[in-house]
């Protein structure tokens, strides 16, 4: 099985994913074009992760990762991980 097309289950839903999937930025407001690539996504796991929301966005919306073990972030994700580092 490759990258460019999986599927995946987020918030217990079912939904495709990888690179050959076309969608749009899920940011409010974004209709960039994307794909559901790692490249797009939040966090480092498809589905989401302890740090990241498991959208998709694009370039704009997509903050590189704060640190490596994060990977890149929505701003809402972002945020989140600025506000623990603070209060741990
Ligand atoms: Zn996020
Ligand atoms: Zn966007």
């Amino acid at each position: 099985m490759g990258y460019a097309h999986y599927e995946i289950t987020r918030n217990g839903e079912k939904i495709e994913a990888g690179y050959g999937v076309a969608t749009v930025c899920e940011e409010e407001g974004c209709d960039e074009k994307i794909d559901r690539g790692l490249g797009c996504l939040c966090g480092k796991t498809p589905g989401g992760d302890e740090h990241g929301c498991g959208g998709y966005y694009c370039g704009k919306h997509l903050n590189i990762g704060p640190t490596e073990e994060t990977g890149d972030l929505c701003d809402r994700c972002y945020a989140n991980v600025e506000r623990e580092a603070v209060d741990a």
